[in-house]
């Protein structure tokens, strides 16, 4: 523990790493700015190094991971940062995260959640995702980040069937063990959400995404885009039969990627798409040098997005940037609160109001935060071409009914017409694609998600594995990291083991 009685001077400085709302919005880059490294150092110092740590437990409690999914050693990380030892911080880094620069931006931080200066009226946690953020961008910048090339090969060859966290984070394992990774990628580049979802203001497409998979190509790992398993339209040698008979294991990490849709009348017309086909068409655009010209734009457009979620907020921070006349978010969910609820003690993830980037771009540009709660759609206008023109709600109200479950009850006279040319489905997701896992004849959960334990990974069919949201469901980048790390351990257990047969 580096000083003992920093927490007690100095205060919780986070939004120090963010560009100011009303400026950042004019670009696409990156809306952290960083820290100076005293201030940084001044953070890490906070740290109390507590005898037990819940920041890196990363167990379930209530349904939600407190503290690291990824068991980062975070007090050790933050005394060395604080004393300045950053190549050693790095290392200690790099032991537990292959990636800290894809959570150090987009991971909500549940370590700090459940870190002990949050235990208090006042929660003032330490300052974990942007020293961790900080320990990675210093590491690439000195060269610290070294290409795990293995010495040798095993001769064993693994297929990956796609290319988001879960999937780069067993391939890097795999292929620093000497086995010979393919991750085969339906998209035209890799990257999974990281690309095609978290947009490049939040995680920067050039400088962070492709700097890693640059690294991870360097190392030994083949990526194959364009390439949709299951999927003979896209060409010979994509069969799931075929993968099987020419891999010695193959691991299914196709994330979670079937949109929740909205059954009400109008839902056809046009101008009303999922947030995620919205989101990849304006990263698209961007990476193809054109941003001023997705497929989908919000442009002098007012905009109703759906859903008060994390995906909700990027199509927010997006329809911003594509200059749109109004965006509004609506909720069916009632606001969080200002501060934890007696049902939500810490170290439980605390589920309180968060004004995250979208909402302080909003504030900024329009005066008032997008969101309004306890409502929902009863349908969508149209126009004479049939493209949307506007949006019906009305509030709602959650009662229990007669078996004690809580439902939403419409509140007449509430109803109200918003005008919206654009409207955003943001309601999450509704678990894997079926296509691969019934082709394979896996076996699934009531969900849909392909049946694997955590941290044994093996599906239903011998040398089929499954990790990330494919396995659990929509969920977060540290998650798929984790699992991608403890399938790949899971992975080469089995090889060893085939091979000595
Ligand atoms: C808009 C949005 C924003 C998000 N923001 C955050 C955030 O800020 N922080 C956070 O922690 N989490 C965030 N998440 C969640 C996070 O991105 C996911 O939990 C994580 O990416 C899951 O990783 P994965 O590797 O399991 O799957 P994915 O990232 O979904 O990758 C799956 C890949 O498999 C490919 N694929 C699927 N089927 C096939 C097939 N048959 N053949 C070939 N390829 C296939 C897909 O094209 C995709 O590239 C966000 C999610 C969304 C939708
Ligand atoms: S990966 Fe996420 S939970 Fe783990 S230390 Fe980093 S910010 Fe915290």
């Amino acid at each position: 523990m580096g000083n003992p009685t920093a927490f007690l001077r100095l205060n919780r400085e986070s939004s120090l790493s963010e560009r100011p709302p009303a400026g950042r919005v004019a670009d696409w880059n990156d809306f952290h700015a960083g820290l100076d490294e005293q201030k940084l150092r001044d953070q890490a110092s906070r740290c109390m190094d507590c005898g037990v740590p819940f920041c890196h437990n990363g167990a379930m409690l209530s349904g939600m991971a407190t503290g690291c999914p990824l068991h980062n050693l975070i007090p050790e990380f933050n005394d060395l940062a604080y004393h300045g030892h950053w190549e050693k911080a790095y290392r200690r880094l790099a032991r537990t995260n292959n990636f800290p620069e894809f959570t150090g931006h987009v991971c909500p931080a549940p370590c700090e959640g459940a870190c002990t200066l949050g235990n208090r009226h006042s929660p003032q946690p330490t300052t974990i995702k942007n020293v961790e953020y900080s320990i990675i961008e210093k590491a690439w910048s000195e060269g610290w980040v070294l290409l795990r090339t293995p010495a040798r090969r095993t001769g064993r060859t693994v297929a990956i069937v796609g290319s988001g966290p879960a999937g780069l984070a067993a391939a890097d394992q795999l292929n620093a063990l000497g086995h010979s990774v393919t991750v085969y990628e339906r998209a035209d580049r890799p990257g999974g959400l990281l690309l095609y979802g978290i947009p490049n203001m939040k995680l920067d497409k050039r400088h962070i995404l492709h700097r890693r998979i640059a690294h991870l190509q360097k190392e030994g790992v083949t990526f194959v885009c364009n390439a949709h398993i299951g999927d003979a339209a896209t060409g010979p040698g994509l069969a799931p039969s075929q993968l099987l008979a020419t891999h010695d294991a193959v691991l299914l990490c196709t994330g979670a990627t079937q949109p929740r849709d909205l059954a009400v009348p109008g839902r056809a017309l046009g101008g009303v798409h999922f947030a995620i086909d919205y989101l990849t068409a304006a990263t698209r655009a961007l990476l193809d040098g054109t941003p001023g010209n997705p497929r989908l734009t919000a442009k002098d457009k007012d905009v109703v997005v759906i859903g008060g979620g994390d995906t909700g907020t990027d199509c927010v921070a997006t329809a911003l940037r594509q200059g749109c006349r109004k965006v509004c978010q609506i909720e069916i969910m009632p606001g969080p609160p200002a501060s934890r609820q007696p049902g939500n003690p810490w170290p439980e993830w605390p589920k309180t109001l968060k004004t995250d980037y979208g909402q302080e771009e909003a504030i900024a540009l329009q005066g008032a935060d997008p969101r309004t709660y306890l409502t929902t759609v009863k349908a969508l206008s149209g126009d004479a071409q049939n493209r949307v023109g506007g949006i019906h709600t009305i509030q709602v109200q959650w009662r229990k009914n007669d078996k004690g479950q809580p439902v939403p009850v419409e509140q007449p006279g509430t109803e109200k017409e918003l005008p919206a040319q654009l409207v955003l489905l943001a309601m999450g997701f509704a678990g894997p694609e079926q296509n691969l896992p019934k082709a394979l004849k896996l076996d699934t959960d009531p969900r849909g998600n392909i049946k694997a334990d955590f941290a044994r990974h093996a599906t239903s069919l011998p040398k089929v594995f499954a990790a990330g949201d494919c396995r659990r469901g929509q969920s977060l980048v540290v998650w798929a990291i984790a699992e991608g790390r403890a399938a790949a351990t899971a992975v080469d257990a089995y090889l060893n083991a085939t091979a000595a047969k």
